[in-house]
């Protein structure tokens, strides 16, 4: 039963993870997708047709087991999207130590296990492919996000040592970074911001969000999943190591 290639997309229930779950379904490879084990989870994989594996990438046994639910699921492993990921706003004097702990686990050390427990079948494959969802926040900060941009700096050069060494073995490994998407994690920082700043939505976004960007408009999810499935495409064999921005123009200036 193993035809065209298998993949793993983590977070892929929700926002970018799940454009790029459905965008590389649609481009022919098999799909599994991670998130937390909740009944909506579940029943968002089952109505898109996607595998799922339910696990807590705060945990390290879970990065193991997933793995292994992952590839008896698609009867082997070629692509390893990691996507899954969260934010916490809060000052440096104040932010709680075990989000930090689990932030840096989830963003950081999770893609490094997945990719480490993974590797033997992603080398395999001779098409293999590792995409790392960082962040324009990989490049740059804002205040009072200290973990998720510590965690994203840290994910590109993940990705970069992970590149050199994979060269030789057909095995690429990128990372995605994109400026503000319109998911449930940016719709929910929205609407905190306009709470907290006594400003309209629209304001929040075309004064707040999208400030240092040059076109002021939001991405969408569909925007990044193209880019990804361009990635993973077979054509995108030379491309590895590489950072790519997609950042409506953000560190232009
Ligand atoms: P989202 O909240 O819509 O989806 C994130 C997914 O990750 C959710 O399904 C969530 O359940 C899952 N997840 C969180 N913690 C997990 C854990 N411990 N174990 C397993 N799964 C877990 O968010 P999104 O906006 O689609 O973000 C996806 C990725 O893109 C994140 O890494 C985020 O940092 C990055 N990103 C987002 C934006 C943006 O503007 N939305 C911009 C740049 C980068």
């Amino acid at each position: 039963h193993k035809q065209g290639r298998a993949a793993l997309v983590t977070g892929g229930t929700s926002g970018i993870g799940l454009a790029i779950a459905q965008r590389l379904a649609q481009d022919g490879l098999r799909v599994a997708v991670l998130d937390l084990d909740r009944p909506q989870a579940r029943e968002v994989a089952r109505a898109h047709g996607l595998a799922f594996v339910g696990a807590d990438l705060s945990r390290r046994e879970d990065c193991r087991r997933a793995v292994d639910e992952a590839v008896a699921a698609l009867g082997g492993l070629d692509v390893l999207v990691n996507n899954a990921g969260f934010q916490h706003i809060d000052p440096i004097a104040e932010f709680p130590e075990d989000t930090w702990d689990a932030m840096l686990h989830v963003m950081l050390t999770a893609p490094f296990l997945l990719s480490k427990y993974a590797w033997p079948h992603l080398t395999r494959s001779g098409q293999g492919r590792i995409v790392n969802v960082a962040s324009i926040h990989g490049h740059v900060a804002s205040p009072f996000k200290s973990a998720y941009i510590s965690a994203k700096h840290g994910l590109i050069g993940l990705t970069r040592t992970a590149a050199l060494e994979a060269g030789e073995q057909g095995l690429t490994v990128n990372a995605i970074c994109p400026g503000y998407v319109r998911t449930p994690l940016v719709e929910g920082q929205i609407a905190d911001q306009a709470r907290t700043r006594g400003l309209t939505v629209q304001e929040v976004e075309q004064k707040v969000m999208l400030e240092p960007a040059a076109i002021k408009r939001l991405l969408d999810p569909e925007d990044v999943a193209a880019l990804a499935s361009y990635v993973v495409s077979p054509a995108a064999w030379g491309m590895t190591g590489a950072v790519l921005d997609l950042d409506l123009g953000w560190t232009a200036r």
